[in-house]
């Protein structure tokens, strides 16, 4: 599994003979008026709901070599286990033994992605059972004793009379337990640094009490909740593409006017394509975009994460961390899914229609979704999160770092005074692209 490049990065996913309709080529139609494209615009297009049901194949992800309970280091037997994110593997933090679960690549078929469909799910991307708790009671296989675990924001708890650490592995059906985990490979220390050089050169115009209040010690590290998803799918787009043939000036004086003459097309294209690892927000709440209130969106701009580096779940690799529980199914990632799908076949579609120097303007898209695989993933993110109140209405901002690639985004509540102060005091020589960030956020 490769991580896949938002729509528009080159040529991102493995096109199979794209655009092959020769005859609905610009080049070879005669420029007639266009023909009816209703022919194409079938109202109904199916979508993946009509193949998502209880029966969809499952892929088991399950950990056997860990029980609930207890995880013990396999040289010696301690229960002391942590993510050492310098090497992106677990320690045992008595004997210093360092391993690494499996990749989830290697453990589940992954084959030839044209080869896919239906629907296949991971056994830790089932939907969620609303009537399981999330607070998990656990007994310690140590010494006997009852301990609470909320699996809402912890997956490990330590043994108040034993002092084992109790982990939590299995499977649960409430989305506290995914099919995959991405190790955070960069430290709390690194991420320290990126985020003060991040804040560090916005400071110049950040609201004085952020400056004054900026603490990167306070920066922690969640795993957020994901869906990764393959996809095998068609698409057949039509709309109109206008070759100039002719340009000219009418008239004199105030009243020239230039005039393009174009030659105007139906373009049809098909594309068959197939999607490697499509990230998708599994969290309602992360996934509100809502720019008034919060600043989430700026966590999928620290996308794409090594995803196919992903291994089984153990809970050890939260220890020391926070994480975040999905609260999607499958069913509500649908429709974004097949939006993402079909902005990739947009991209997959442009080189073909370049002819068309005016432009195409697309009006009919038909999706066909032939197969998809998802698995639910934790990936790791460094959050630093500041609540800004301006004029009575509060605003959270962030700055977020990708655990893996160490890519920093955030918002800086800005003071437009200082913004505007520093833009006259250094003559105008501004970073352009800085402060179109700063003020979108602000
Ligand atoms: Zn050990
Ligand atoms: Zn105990």
């Amino acid at each position: 599994m490769t991580n896949f490049p938002p729509p528009g990065a080159g040529d991102p996913s493995t096109a199979r003979g794209s655009h092959p309709d020769a005859t609905a080529d610009g080049a070879a139609a005669a420029p007639t008026a266009p023909s009816d494209p209703t022919d194409l615009a079938d109202p109904t297009v199916p979508t993946l709901d009509d193949v998502v049901d209880t029966g969809d194949p499952v892929i088991d992800t399950s950990n056997d070599g860990l029980d609930d309970g207890i995880n013990r280091c396999p040289k010696c037997g301690s229960t002391d286990v942590q993510l050492r994110a310098t090497a992106g593997e677990l320690i045992c933090l008595f004997c210093r033994h360092q391993w690494s679960e499996a990749r989830l690549d290697e453990t589940i078929e992954n084959g030839d992605l044209t080869t896919l469909t239906g629907t296949t799910i991971g056994s830790g991307a089932s939907d969620i059972d609303a009537s399981v708790d999330v607070v998990m009671t656990m007994k310690c296989s140590g010494c006997g004793a009852e301990v609470v675990v909320n699996t809402a924001e912890n997956m490990t708890a330590r043994c108040h009379w034993c002092r084992h650490v109790l982990t939590v592995n299995e499977q649960i059906p409430n989305g506290a337990v995914p099919d995959a985990v991405l190790p955070f490979t960069i430290t709390h220390g690194d991420a320290v640094e990126r985020i003060r050089a991040f804040a560090g050169k916005r400071k110049l115009f950040a609201d004085r009490a952020f400056a004054a209040e900026f603490k990167p010690e306070n920066i922690v590290g969640v795993y957020m909740p994901y869906m990764v998803v393959d996809s095998n799918a068609s698409a057949d787009i039509t709309g109109k593409g206008e070759i100039q043939t002719r340009k000219y000036t009418r008239g004199s004086g105030d009243n020239e006017e230039t005039v393009y003459d174009a030659d105007r097309y139906e373009v049809r294209r098909h594309v068959d394509f197939t999607v490697d690892d499509l990230t998708v927000e599994s969290s309602a709440e992360r996934a509100n975009f809502d720019s008034s209130a919060n600043t989430n969106n700026i966590i999928n701009t620290i996308l794409p994460f090594d995803t196919e580096n992903a291994v089984k779940w153990n809970a050890s690799y939260l220890t020391g961390y926070t994480s975040e529980k999905r609260d999607q199914d499958v069913a509500h990632l649908v429709p974004e899914v097949e939006d993402q799908l079909l902005s990739i076949a947009r991209s997959q579609v442009e080189p073909s229609v370049k002819k068309f120097d005016r432009g195409v303007c697309w009006e009919v898209e038909k999706l066909d979704v032939h197969g998809t695989r998802w698995v639910s993933m934790y990936l790791p993110v460094w959050l630093y999160s500041y609540y800004h109140e301006v004029k009575g209405k509060g605003m959270v901002h962030y700055i977020a770092v990708n655990g893996r690639t160490g890519e920093v985004m955030g918002s800086v509540p800005v003071s437009h005074k200082r913004l505007l102060a520093a833009a006259v005091s250094v003559g105008g020589v501004i970073d352009a692209g800085v402060i179109a960030l700063m003020v979108a956020t602000s």
